[in-house]
């Protein structure tokens, strides 16, 4: 019945209200939150399972699936499940403050870690990939990644415009589950958006929920349009359904240098996820089929061709970085040799927040009522009176995001502030002042849960941005301090081979138990960047440490 309802493909859906279907909130949490990565409102692809970032899926198959929902319905307190790539594995015995559910996502051994055996394997019906945040159950849509790619934004504006994007054109690719936050962030930001992407549809889903303003096919009427709007300093984000090369070749023809340059295309995979220059979406989709290596070896060209461009618009004077999805690399493999000549967001942005053991904290109201959202919007904005780029943040996000899915918030918190944020939530549940639990969670891009030499820990100052240890550290951490769900997956963001990073989510249903493993998750989680970014020699780092007295050495 339970199936029939909220898993009946194509319409999956997550339960609202407080009525339980599970046996506790420790397992309907998980369950609600699976659902909600499937919700066609949040997911890229629901009917391949696909929730975001090229292949990034919730569950292996639709029988991995169902047999999670009817473990997780039956699941104790006494227990926990195991999911290996996306499909229920096994149970084991636990107790109430240990993680309910146990997930490994997409991970190999490293001299088999590349995308061929992966495929194949795939192709088997043996793995899945599991992104960061697809296989691990806590995506919430585009705005996931709006205040990280806000702040990034705010921060090179910044560094290189005296703090003021009015006017300036920021220029990108890829407007897919995360990248389709570039728009908005642009326009909070102050600035003027144009962005590629070869699926109109893509498009169309960040015009249905308000994160892009305008599209078009048009290269013409799109310069027209970011034109005009620069030179009235309005802001204006527009998609131009393009390859993202042959955008760039337009600009360089036309001398137009955009102010900053960066690209969200899910060039992490060249196979399912980068689409070549020249073919159409159906064309691509036979040929990944039919030909494999040709289609790869046609992505990588390209890659290479869309990197030069960016490289000759640096050149001119665009500040160009790269975002997160290791372009420059396959591009390198393509045939540029230069590809690595700009630098990756973190080094150039982020690292310092990381250093503070901040990162990207977010939340979801299980109740499916948007105002226990605004409830914890205003209980942070009281509890956080002195952080102004806080509050900032949340009264615009209060009035641009429109939710997808379960109604959820991201802000980047950092040590001391999750724990209390966190203490805050489970008081508004235990005091009825939300209607029900919330879950915190996180991307797996944060401070101390990553490692992944092309992007969080590209140029770590003491050489050390393979080290994996950490991520299985912070995974570790977490099971430890009980999170009500834990996740280690390889190869999110940047691909198979480059990346091993580990997830968290954790639940305030307002009880005791909950609040003694907040206290514990939500120190234990921060404190790990800064454990990492100390013994790494960041100065910024140890100051922080001392500030909480963290046992460092
Ligand atoms: P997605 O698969 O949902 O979207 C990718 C988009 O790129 C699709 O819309 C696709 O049509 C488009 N695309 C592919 N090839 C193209 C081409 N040649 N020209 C123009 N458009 C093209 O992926 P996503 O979730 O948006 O993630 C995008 C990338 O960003 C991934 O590599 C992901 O790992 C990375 N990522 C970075 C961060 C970060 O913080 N920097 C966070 C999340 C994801």
């Amino acid at each position: 019945e339970f199936i029939k309802t909220y898993a009946n493909h194509p319409v999956y859906k997550a339960p609202r209200g407080m009525e339980l279907h599970a046996k506790s909130w420790q397992t309907e949490a998980p369950l609600r939150m699976l659902l909600n990565n499937l919700d066609g409102q949040v997911a890229e692809n629901p009917d391949e399972l696909v929730v975001y970032g090229g292949i990034g899926q919730a569950a292996r198959n639709p029988e991995s699936l169902r047999k999670i929902i009817e473990l997780l319905l039956e699941l104790d307190e006494y227990h926990s499940l195991l999911v290996q790539s996306g499909k229920p594995v096994g149970i084991i015995r636990s107790h109430p403050e240990a993680p309910r559910v146990l997930i490994a996502n997409s991970n190999l051994v490293p001299a088999w870690a590349t995308w061929d055996h992966f495929n194949e394997l795939r192709a088997k019906g043996l793995m899945m990939y599991g992104q960061m945040t697809a296989g691990s159950w806590i995506y919430i849509g585009s705005q996931g990644i709006l205040q990280g790619t806000y702040e990034t934004f705010v921060e090179c504006g910044v560094q290189h415009f005296n703090g003021d994007l009015t006017g300036k054109l920021i220029v990108s690719a890829g407007l897919g589950g995360m990248g389709g936050a570039q728009p908005l962030a642009a326009t909070m930001a102050g600035g003027v958006f144009l962005g590629a992407d070869v699926d109109e549809t893509r498009i169309q889903k960040r015009l249905d929920s308000q994160y892009i303003d305008r599209m078009t096919h048009s290269y013409e009427e799109a310069i027209a349009w970011v034109q005009e709007a620069m030179e009235k300093g309005e802001t204006l984000s527009v998609g131009l359904v393009s390859d993202a090369g042959d955008m760039l070749e337009k600009l360089l023809h036309a001398n137009i240098v955009p102010d900053m340059l960066t690209d969200q295309t899910s060039a992490h995979d060249p196979l399912n996820g980068y689409i070549p220059n020249g073919l159409s979406m159906t064309l691509a989709s036979v040929l990944r089929k039919t030909d494999p290596a040709e289609y790869k070896r046609l992505s990588l060209a390209s890659m290479a061709r869309h990197v030069g461009f960016m490289l000759e618009l640096q050149k001119r004077g665009a500040v160009t970085f790269d975002y997160g999805n290791n372009l420059r690399e396959f591009a390198r493999q393509g045939g540029e040799p230069n590809a690595f000549n700009f630098p990756g967001f973190t080094p150039a942005y982020i690292r310092p927040l990381f250093c503070e053991g901040k990162g990207p904290f977010r939340w979801v109201a299980l109740s499916g009522d948007p105002e226990d959202i605004f409830a914890t919007d205003n209980a942070l904005m009281e509890a956080f009176p002195e952080n102004k780029p806080l509050i900032n943040w949340l009264e615009k996000a209060q009035q641009k995001i429109s939710f997808q899915g379960l109604p959820a918030r991201i802000c980047w918190l950092g040590m001391g502030e999750r724990e209390k944020a966190g203490l805050i939530f489970n008081d508004l549940v235990k005091t009825g002042k939300v209607k029900g639990p919330i879950v915190i969670g996180r991307d797996h891009l944060d401070c101390g849960s990553v490692a992944s030499p092309n992007r969080e820990t590209e140029s770590m100052m003491d050489g050390s941005d393979a080290v994996s240890d950490w991520p299985l550290l912070n995974l570790m951490s977490n099971t430890a301090g009980g999170a009500t769900w834990v996740s280690f997956h390889h190869g999110g963001g940047v691909g198979m081979g480059y990346s091993q990073h580990a997830g968290m989510v954790v639940l305030a249903d307002g009880t005791d138990r909950a609040a003694t493993c907040l206290k514990r998750v939500l120190y234990n989680d921060p404190a790990m960047g800064i454990f990492r970014h100390t013994d790494a020699g960041y100065d910024k780092a140890k100051e922080w440490a001392e500030k909480f007295d963290l046992k460092v050495w």
